[in-house]
């Protein structure tokens, strides 16, 4: 690791910077933001040089999201280079490789002493207008939220580590282990790592189902999948069923933002089964046979973000290659093209799954 560049003046540490700003609904603009500075003693200054497109932030792009909302700087799939650190960071000096946990916590609540840090009422999350996000060039962070980057994992890695920790706190709280059999219902970029996480803790059959041919596609051929289903299908939970045997599929995940999916899921789920809730965003009411859950004594379990655990799980994960979390990064553009990425998140059209957006050389 070269330490002697990242900390040259060649990157001018003038008050402003580059940012891709969601200015309204549909419009991402390239500004000249106010740089961010260091706040308290235990904060770290980052220069980022990669940062990925949520699912999410497709949705603050459409204007679906029910709290990142423009005006806004996205950003919190992110990896980079530390430039500065406040006087009491004691883990991180400048020129260090890192991550951010994208989840600024009160660190005193009952939940985050637990350790359940993605419970905490008051956290702010990186990417919207209270710790605006790596759509800019700069950010800053306290030091608990901040992780190293191993060597042996690039910039594009990193800021796939987010969306890997989510499907390792979806396949924990969801029990995953061998031989279990598993329904992932739309594998784009979490359902494709969902995917990845089954398998490699030995989960058998792991089906993936989406929409789009080349997501399954991925799917199967990069992290493991041993079947695959195209939807719409009416028939989809017949299938489902008979490919887990013909009792129905031990562990459902829903990493589609269509309610139709849980209905499905209740549908293909075995008795004692488990729908595990990932990426519904929508607020509308779901439509569920109250009796086939009561009779099969289902549970429906819902998840948010992540918590420490997990991270460090996704890190080993993706170290070891266990996961090949590059199979979801389709598309790397500069940060000029924001707006060209976001659409082609949103449609996932050219083959995309995660597009990541790049302030400069890997
Ligand atoms: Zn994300
Ligand atoms: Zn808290």
């Amino acid at each position: 690791m070269d330490h002697t560049h990242a900390a040259s003046t060649d990157d001018k540490l003038g008050d402003s910077m580059r940012a891709a700003f969601l200015e309204t609904e549909g419009r991402l603009v390239m500004i000249n933001a106010q740089m961010p500075t260091i706040q308290s003693s235990d904060q770290i200054l980052i220069k980022v040089k990669t940062v990925g497109i949520c699912g999410s932030e497709v949705h603050a792009f459409r204007g679906s999201h029910p709290f990142r909302k423009a005006p806004v700087i996205l950003g919190h799939e992110m990896a980079g280079d530390v430039v500065s650190v406040g006087k009491s960071v004691s883990n991180f000096r400048t020129g260090d490789r890192v991550i951010v946990d994208p989840q600024w916590t009160c660190g005193e609540c009952a939940y985050c002493r637990a350790g359940d840090i993605n419970l905490c009422p008051s956290k702010r999350m990186l990417g919207t207008p209270s710790w605006p996000g790596a759509f800019g060039e700069y950010i800053t962070a306290p030091e608990n939220t901040v992780l190293h980057l191993p060597d042996s994992l690039s910039y594009t890695q990193g800021s796939l580590i987010e969306p890997l920790s989510v499907a390792v706190h979806v396949a924990r709280r969801a029990n995953v282990s061998a031989n279990k059999s598993v329904a992932v219902l739309g594998s784009g970029s979490v359902g494709g790592m969902i995917v990845g996480v089954c398998r490699a803790y030995g989960a058998q059959p792991v089906v993936a189902v989406d929409i789009h041919e080349h997501c399954v596609e991925i799917a199967r051929k990069r992290l493991g999948a041993t079947h695959t289903l195209l939807v719409p299908d009416q028939k989809l939970a017949d299938r489902m069923i008979d490919l887990a045997g013909g009792e129905g599929v031990d562990i459902v995940f829903v990493a589609a933002d269509d309610p139709i999916l849980v209905t499905q899921g209740v549908e293909m789920a075995k008795r004692r089964g488990r729908i595990m809730l990932v990426a519904l965003l929508t607020s509308s009411p779901l439509n569920l046979a109250a009796y086939e859950i009561l009779k099969k004594e289902l549970e429906i379990v819902g998840n948010m973000s992540i918590n420490p655990e997990d991270v460090q799980r996704a890190i080993a994960f993706a170290v070891s290659r266990q996961v090949d979390v590059n199979a979801i990064a389709t598309h790397v553009f500069p940060i000029e093209e924001a707006q060209r990425g976001m659409e082609l998140a949103s449609t996932k059209d050219d083959g995309a799954i995660k597009v990541i957006l790049s302030f400069g050389s890997d």
